[in-house]
Formats: structure tokens, C-alpha cells, sequence
């Protein structure tokens, strides 16, 4: 079991890819088939968190996706008010 936690780190939602896990999300995987264990409140932070990002890439088409943002030099501390909010 690995514990994943930390920046950047990016999953598929509703078919589309890179969406934000929250920097503040940390559970448990399993190294070998990738389930994810998270507790009922940390799966309702993530699906607030991605609906959020759902919107804001409905809103303005030309981002695509976070990571395309932060390739594209967005600083970090904006990168963490993204996430925190
Ligand atoms: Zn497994």
C-alpha cells in the first residue's frame, strides 16, 4: 500500500482527463491494481473539487486542462490558491 499525496497529481473525470486532486487529498493505493481508498468526506472534497474544475473549463474553452495551465507557466502559489479553493 502507498499513500498518495502531493501537487500535481491528475485523474479523469466524466471522460475527460487531467483534472486537480486537491493538494490537500491524501489516501491510500494500492500499488498493484491502482484502487483508490478514500473515507465518504475526502470522495465528497474530490467531487466538489472536480465540479468546480468542470465548470471553470466549461466557462473558459480555451483551458483545456490544469496541466496544460501549469506547463504553460503558472506560478506556483496561484497553482495552490486553484486547489484550495
Ligand atoms: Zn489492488
Amino acid at each position: 500500500m502507498v499513500i498518495s499525496k502531493g501537487l500535481l497529481r491528475t485523474r479523469s473525470y466524466r471522460g475527460e482527463p487531467n483534472y486537480l486532486i486537491p493538494a490537500s487529498l491524501e489516501f491510500p493505493v494500492c500499488p498493484n491494481c491502482g484502487a483508490e481508498w478514500m473515507t465518504s468526506s475526502q470522495i465528497e472534497i474530490l467531487s466538489e473539487a472536480f465540479e468546480k474544475q468542470r465548470k471553470e473549463r466549461r466557462q473558459n474553452p480555451r483551458v483545456h486542462t490544469y496541466k496544460e495551465v501549469i506547463l504553460t507557466g503558472l506560478r506556483m502559489a496561484e497553482v495552490e490558491d486553484i486547489m484550495e479553493s
